[in-house]
């Protein structure tokens, strides 16, 4: 078979503020299929809305992906993303309680034939470290990101923006949840990072660089993240998953 392979953690927290943790995490080192979803509604809602995200997308995702045409996995992530919608949207209809929840997704899947495909929609990020540079690969679906890509306010006014928690797309919001979709080559040392804005908004990339390569092991390099996020306010919840990559036996 392939000749790459992945170590990999994950980690989700309540923070130092909020009461319950909306946030959800999946992380499977045999599928390769990586998730990390923050959820929104009042009563439980949202980590109801996380969880169903996290699980219905990593199903529809294991198995046949690791070998199927790029084409056809990213079909499968596009239904993913909309069949996860849509399971929020029925539960929250059942539900009075839960009416309005949703959640974003970040979804990373590794190939052992040295390709990845990540989906992402919200503002949970995924980024990857090679050669000592951290890359962020998704752009956020924020009202934020929006005005940044209008040039209205710089990327350093954006961190900590008041108007950060708005977000322009999500699961459970509309009938056909569509999510961006990047792919690449993945190499022997590189190290993907997906996280909730938990994370994001307490340490900056510098840091979060700094931690993801003196931590070699994805358990310890996980739990310093999160560790650290608190340490600087853990304002929100907060989620990291990391996975390492490696080649030959
Ligand atoms: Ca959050």
């Amino acid at each position: 078979m392939g000749r790459f392979w992945w170590k990999c953690a994950a980690l989700t927290d309540v923070g130092r503020v909020r009461r319950s943790n909306e946030d959800s995490v999946y992380c499977s080192a045999e599928s390769g299929v990586f998730v990390v979803a923050d959820g929104m509604g009042g009563h439980a809602a949202g980590e109801v809305a996380s969880a169903i995200a996290s699980e219905w997308i990593a199903e529809r995702l294991c198995g046949a992906c690791m070998t199927m045409e790029l084409e056809q996995v990213e079909d499968r992530f596009r239904t993913a993303f909309v069949e996860a919608g849509r399971e929020i949207l029925r539960q929250a209809a059942e539900n009075a309680t839960r009416l309005g929840m949703g959640t974003t997704a970040t979804v990373l899947l590794l190939r052992q034939d040295g390709q990845y495909i990540m989906g992402h929609i919200g503002d949970s990020r995924g980024y990857r470290v090679r050669d000592g540079v951290l890359s962020q690969i998704t752009r956020d679906h924020s009202w934020v990101q929006e005005q940044v890509d209008r040039g209205m306010i710089t990327p350093e006014q954006a961190k900590n923006h008041p108007q950060s928690n708005i977000i322009t797309r999500a699961l459970g919001t509309e009938a056909y949840p569509t999510p961006d979709l990047y792919d690449g080559t993945i190499e022997s040392g590189d190290i993907f990072l997906l996280a909730s804005d938990g994370l994001t908004d307490m340490l900056s990339d510098e840091h979060m660089l700094k931690i993801l390569e003196a931590e070699e092991d994805p358990e310890r390099c996980v739990a310093r993240l999160v560790k650290e996020a608190n340490l600087a306010g853990g304002l929100d919840n907060v989620s990291a998953l990391v996975a390492r990559i490696g080649e030959g036996s």
